[in-house]
């Protein structure tokens, strides 16, 4: 579930809130791992790999968005 305007904080793969900002538009979620950024074009989604790398996450290898 994505979640767009006042509640874009929220993780858009798990709906929770233990998200942070890292970037002007760039997000972590805790529960989840991943980072996301959102912009006009939607949303991406990156997992960090343990050398603290962003690799771009497949929704399609893991879960449906
Ligand atoms: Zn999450």
């Amino acid at each position: 579930m994505i979640y767009w305007g006042a509640k874009y904080l929220r993780c858009p793969i798990c709906g929770g809130k233990a998200t942070g900002k890292v970037g002007i538009d760039q997000f972590y979620c805790w529960d989840c791992c991943v980072e996301y950024r959102i912009n006009k074009e939607g949303v991406q989604i990156y997992e960090v790999a343990e050398d603290g790398s962003l690799v771009a996450f497949d929704p399609q290898n893991e879960f449906l968005l």
